[in-house]
């Protein structure tokens, strides 16, 4: 299984997870919401053969942390994966978006820089800010938007600008969710769990609540276990390929 999208260094016990998601066979992108997280998580992570880091500048973060951004700029070499950054304009953070914009923009130069990186992407209630952002600068890498939340115009853009997207339990569980799962490319989907942020029924989601993402989809695409499990397997070599 795979689960493209963890805060794993936020959870109260993150060495567990990280054994536990090792012993399970969980491919886990563990996403960072600081520059100053990385060197953290790194140590956390230590040997884990499943478990790789990701450098992020989480946007609900970008204004108070515009400072990191030069810490990142000294970080990306070491990385293939950036996440989580984007943009939020959801009411509790719109007041911050051109401090977010101008975050995002220089994550985004710093990544084409650096000759591209994967990208994990967050897009609440701004997804046509991200795609403007992503299409200056083609050359920052292929965008994994996660937990596509847009219209479905927005998602139809998002397509066809190229872009990847990781579905977890918890945007599958609304109606919404599933229809614009179905509406994305099935050779462009991973799965995610957004834990320990994204609850299931109360608790946080923990990196193997990906099933549940893989049934929902077997559900939805009306095809067996297998075909999905095969499906989003071959699409997280692909990406990474
Ligand atoms: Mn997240």
């Amino acid at each position: 299984m795979i689960d493209f999208h963890c805060h794993v260094d936020l959870f109260p016990r993150p060495e567990e997870v990280i054994r536990e998601a090792d012993s399970r066979n969980i491919y886990v992108l563990a996403v960072t919401t600081t520059p100053k997280a990385w060197s953290g998580l790194k140590l956390l992570l230590g040997d884990s053969a499943r478990v790789r880091p990701a450098l992020g500048l989480h946007p609900e973060l970008a204004r108070e942390r515009e400072s990191e951004l030069c810490l990142f700029d000294d970080l990306v070499s070491e990385t293939r994966y950036v996440g989580e950054i984007g943009l939020d304009g959801s009411p509790a953070h719109r007041g911050s978006l051109p401090a977010q914009k101008r975050v995002f923009d220089a994550v985004l130069q710093s990544c084409a820089s650096a000759g591209g990186r994967i990208l994990s992407i967050h897009s609440r209630c701004a997804a046509t800010e991200v795609l403007d952002a992503l299409e200056r600068r083609p050359e920052a890498g292929k965008p994994v938007f996660h937990w596509f939340s847009g219209t479905a115009k927005e998602l139809e853009r998002a397509i066809s600008l190229g872009a990847w997207f990781s579905v977890g339990p918890a945007m599958l569980s609304s109606m919404k969710g599933r229809d614009l799962a179905l509406r994305m490319p099935k050779d462009r989907i991973l799965t995610e769990s957004d834990g320990p942020f994204a609850r299931i029924s109360s608790r946080a989601a923990m990196p193997w609540d990906v099933g549940v993402a893989e049934s929902i989809l077997t559900s939805i695409w009306q095809v067996s276990k297998e075909a999905t499990t095969k499906l989003l397997k071959g699409n997280f070599k692909t990406l990474l390929s």
